[in-house]
């Protein structure tokens, strides 16, 4: 991985082989980004996306292999009891151009992959929400 700091923007270059969401954690501890926004995109070969069912407050979670682009990496930095918390969703495309998508656990990068840290001075912490079962902002 590759790192470069512009303003209050870092753009990290995450290469084949690597891990997307360890990177942009690594990517965050290692520059005490603490609240932002990401965007990203790139191309993966295996991953692991997750669907939180809210009424049975179940993880479902499936893995891909074969050939994705990354469409779309969307998601924030956060902290929950002081530690770096992500919250990430990605939509991938396979060769047939049909979409796939959902919360992001893992995606291994097989091309590269792109992404933009737009950083947030500040710090933007979560909470355990019982009625949900998620942690959500707390404000
Ligand atoms: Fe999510």
């Amino acid at each position: 991985m590759k790192i470069k700091k512009v303003e209050n923007n870092y753009i990290l270059r995450i290469d084949r082989g690597e891990e997307i969401v360890d990177s942009i954690k690594k990517a965050c501890i290692e520059n005490e980004i603490k609240a932002g926004g990401i965007i990203g995109v790139g191309a993966v070969d295996e991953l692991k996306i997750g669907l939180y069912n809210v009424d049975n407050k179940e993880y479902l979670s499936e893995t891909l292999k074969g050939a994705f682009e990354v469409t779309n990496l969307t998601g924030n930095i956060s902290t929950m009891n002081g530690e770096i918390y992500l919250h990430l969703h990605i939509t991938v495309t396979d060769e047939n151009y049909n979409a796939k998508g959902g919360h992001l656990n893992s995606a291994r990068v097989s091309g590269t992959c792109e992404i933009i840290i737009k950083e947030i001075k500040d710090i933007i912490e979560r909470k355990k929400d019982s009625e949900t079962g998620l942690n959500i902002y707390d404000l």
